[in-house]
């Protein structure tokens, strides 16, 4: 019996046949590192991106907790999306299928309240759902999650980066302390890991990817003639890689802004940070490079701390910084989970010393790379995929991202994948939404009502 197989697992036979019986023959990496903790009732915290398998890996832990007879609802799974959510029920069903009567419900915002109340009246033993629309229907009374043994968080930074860590505590302070969480997250961001410490009991940690540490990134190191080539070069590199999300490191704030300004002129999307910018302007370029609707934020190394950006394609270093250890800090912020995002470097003759300094530091050769051909830069300029939306109204108005989230995906709405990050502010509300779907979506907004008032809604530019 290899150490993958579903049949080491303690889980009832009629789901064990039924795996069978959906050709899953193993289990992949992330099952065979879970379930043998979320079978022995132990919180588990877990890397797991669509595709991984991870919804049958909760998916199995949840039916083999499960007791049928008692009809009530005991587990509780928490999605980001519509979809997500839909997707996850259809898994659990599938995976259920053998034992008799087991009734997974899903409670999702966009879809009419009413009908969501009276499925509730006849019972279930399963609940998934949206943050916002639990929520209400917790505040309405017509959920009580008094019986909950399972909560599981699907996506969890997804759910926190659209705000729901509201709706997330409140959720939880419904459900009787003694219950076994499960969390699954595409990252482990600084803020997944707060809140899995708060939420949670000595949960297990299982990675199934490794995570890329600082010093094992790749270095990519590319060469300018002189001052005025560099920004050629930088031009090159962002057209050649196009990252979602880059940030470029300057030494100084004149020259962060230089460097935008010109980036701009030239067609790419980008925005400086720097230490002389108004609270608000820098709270509003943040939000727009989080969003990916702008995909250059030039920046110098002060300006640039502390900013939680967890999920860098790439950092470029516009020259190299003048103390090494801060060269190597910029660089490990690259990368997310799993994969490894691109660190560059440009230097001139004159930084050649630093150079050496750095690979003295690495205990590594660095090789100076070939630049990308001049001939990209007759290509139009990459643009961002989101768009952001500033809604004038926010927490003090009462809206929850429940709402805005609500709000464009309702009848005739655009697809949940099609909104990103949701921040709220206490009179201000961003969303981010795919460009291609700008107008329609400020349509939905404008033309539709959040708590019941109409706000005004613009692009953020
Ligand atoms: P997920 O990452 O949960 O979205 O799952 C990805 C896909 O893999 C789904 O279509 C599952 O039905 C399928 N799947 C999950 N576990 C296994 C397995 N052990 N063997 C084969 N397919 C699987």
């Amino acid at each position: 019996m290899s150490s993958t197989d579903f049949s080491k697992l303690n889980i009832p036979l009629a789901l064990l046949s039924n795996l069978n019986s959906l050709g899953y023959e193993s289990m992949t990496p992330i099952q065979a590192k879970s379930l043998p903790h979320i079978l022995k009732g132990q919180d588990v915290i877990a890397q797991g991106q669509t595709g991984s398998g991870k919804t049958a890996a909760f998916g199995l832990g949840l039916l083999t907790k499960l007791d049928v007879k008692r009809f009530r609802i005991q587990s509780l799974v928490l999605c980001p999306t519509r979809e997500l959510a839909d997707q996850v029920a259809k898994e659990i069903r599938k995976l259920g299928r053998s034992i008799h009567n087991i009734k997974v419900l899903t409670l999702c915002g966009g879809a009419p309240f009413g009908p969501q109340v009276g499925s509730l009246e006849h019972g279930a033993h399963i609940i998934v759902g949206t943050p916002g629309r639990i929520e209400d229907h917790l505040g309405k009374g017509t959920l009580k999650l008094e019986d909950v043994n399972l909560l599981i968080l699907d996506e969890a930074d997804r759910m926190l980066e659209m705000g729901f860590q509201e709706s997330l505590d409140f959720i939880i302070k419904q459900i009787p302390s003694d219950h076994q969480t499960l969390m699954f997250s595409a990252t482990f961001a600084a803020q997944v890991k707060a809140v899995a410490k708060r939420i949670m009991q000595q949960p297990v940690m299982v990675k199934v990817a490794s995570m890329h540490d600082d010093s094992s990134i790749m270095q990519h190191v590319f060469k300018a003639n002189d001052n005025a080539h560099r920004f050629m070069v930088l031009r090159l590199l962002l057209q050649h890689y196009h990252p979602e999300s880059a940030v470029v490191f300057c030494n100084t704030k004149i020259e962060t802004q230089e460097v935008a300004d010109e980036l701009n002129q030239h067609g790419f999307s980008a925005l400086a940070l720097h230490g002389d910018l108004e609270q608000r302007d820098r709270d509003q370029t943040l939000i727009r490079f989080v969003n990916k609707s702008i995909s250059v934020l030039v920046a110098t190394d002060v300006a640039a701390r502390g900013l939680d950006i967890e999920s860098l394609d790439a950092v470029i270093n516009y020259q190299i910084a003048r103390d090494i250890e801060v060269h190597v800090h910029r660089i490990g912020r690259t990368g997310r989970a799993g994969n490894k995002g691109f660190a560059g470097t440009i230097y001139t003759d004159k930084e050649h010393f630093k150079l050496l300094k750095l690979e003295e530091f690495l205990g590594q050769k660095i090789t100076t790379e070939a630049l990308p051909s001049e001939n990209i830069l007759a290509k139009p300029v990459y643009q961002p995929r989101m768009a952001t939306l500033q809604i004038d109204g926010g927490k003090k108005q009462k809206i929850r991202p429940g709402d805005i989230l609500g709000a464009l995906t309702g009848e005739n709405g655009i697809a949940g994948k099609q909104v990103g990050k949701i921040q709220l502010f206490p009179n201000k509300s961003y969303v981010a939404v795919d460009r291609e779907v700008l107008q329609y979506a400020l349509r939905k907004i404008s033309n539709g009502k959040l708590k019941g008032r109409s706000f005004r809604v613009r692009e953020l530019l």
